[in-house]
């Protein structure tokens, strides 16, 4: 018997339900609709995620991880097991005392999407009336009760909420946050359909990162980070020196992996291919599967020649099988780019 596995990171989705049903969400399985809650499936799969692996990050995600009851025990079980713990939530669910229980549990970071200062854009995303009062709601109680190392704002920029983001820029500034995730639209899931309203055009998808990098220079105190890759012949992360830019390694050992509370193993939440499931074979054992492994060697042809391939890899090749179901096409959003 082998011992367990080693991970930096896992996304572990707890759930594929949710109490919204934003425009943009790229979870592969929600335009077909979802299974239900089922906390059971989600205590015994986390255990057994834990008996095969020994994890740096686990970051509960979903759908929406605050519709479990149990969500407290499942973070104490990574506790106990010596792994940080990141909470990434719509924050509309949340009350005060899930956020006091969460900080004696020394959770890491709480992530909430306040997805533009005026309420009707961002509830016209997430499709769910009053979701802004109470994601605001939210980050100012988890702002008081955690202290701001342990909260992140999240803002996916659309072609619904580009034109305007000083404002909400400023709002997170007012609320006291200090980091910002900022990932641009990245299509899956109800993103395939809504992808005409809510894709920039290239330019104003540079604009708004232009916009952004420049409001982190003026505020050196807030810290704005990118973790959807894009194709650096679209943007080019040194164009933009207020934003870190995450970059996206295919090695299956050294990646964010998602597992589903079914113990389905993918390469990323963004992407619908299930490499293996932890209740059929070890983690290990997929991760080392040869067959496996060669499915993430393909190059784009349209990046054969590339000299910036090692750092770019051809953008989110996660959104190409959701899109086109296949890891060897470019970034769906490169498309758009070379139609222009
Ligand atoms: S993006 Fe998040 S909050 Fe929105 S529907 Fe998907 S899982 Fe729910
Ligand atoms: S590797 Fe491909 S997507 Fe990236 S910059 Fe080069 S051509 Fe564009």
């Amino acid at each position: 018997m082998c011992g367990r596995t080693e991970l930096g990171f896992l996304v572990y989705e707890l759930t594929e339900a949710c109490n919204q049903n934003c425009l943009f969400c790229y979870n592969h399985w929600r335009p077909a609709g979802c299974n239900p809650v089922d906390t059971r499936l989600a205590r015994h799969t986390l255990r057994k995620i834990l008996s095969q692996a020994k994890i740096g990050s686990i970051s509960f995600s979903g759908g929406e991880p605050s519709l479990l009851g149990n969500l407290h025990d499942l973070v104490l079980k990574c506790r106990f097991a010596g792994s940080n713990v990141n909470v990434l939530t719509n924050g509309t669910l949340l009350t005060e005392a899930d956020i006091r229980n969460f900080a004696s549990l020394g959770i890491g970071t709480i992530q909430i999407p306040l997805l533009s200062h005026n309420c009707s854009v961002h509830d016209s995303l997430t499709r769910l009336p009053q979701s802004w009062e109470k994601a605001r709601a939210s980050l100012e109680l988890a702002l008081g009760i955690l202290g701001a190392d342990h909260v992140a704002a999240v803002l996916i920029v659309t072609a619904r909420n580009a034109s305007d983001l000083d404002p909400t820029l400023d709002l997170y500034r007012e609320l006291g946050l200090r980091t910002i995730m900022v990932n641009r639209f990245n299509i899956g899931g109800n993103g395939i359909a809504n992808r005409r309203e809510l894709e920039l055009a290239p330019d104003q998808l540079r604009t708004a990162f232009r916009c952004i990098s420049d409001f982190s220079v003026r505020h050196p105190g807030m810290s704005f980070a990118s973790g959807v890759c894009t194709p650096m012949c679209l943007m080019n992360p040194d164009d933009y020196p207020g934003i870190k830019f995450t970059s996206c390694t295919t090695d299956l050992r050294q990646r964010p992996l998602a597992i589903s509370a079914s113990g389905d193993v993918r390469f990323c939440n963004h992407s619908p291919f299930v490499l293996g499931n932890i209740y059929q074979r070890p983690l290990r054992e997929i991760l080392e599967d040869e067959s496996l492994i060669a499915r993430y060697t393909g190059v784009p042809q349209e990046c054969s020649a590339c000299h910036l391939y090692p750092r770019c890899k051809g953008g989110c090749r996660a959104a190409s099988e959701q899109l086109y179901g296949s890891f060897s096409r470019i970034d769906p959003i490169a498309e758009t780019l070379l139609a222009k």
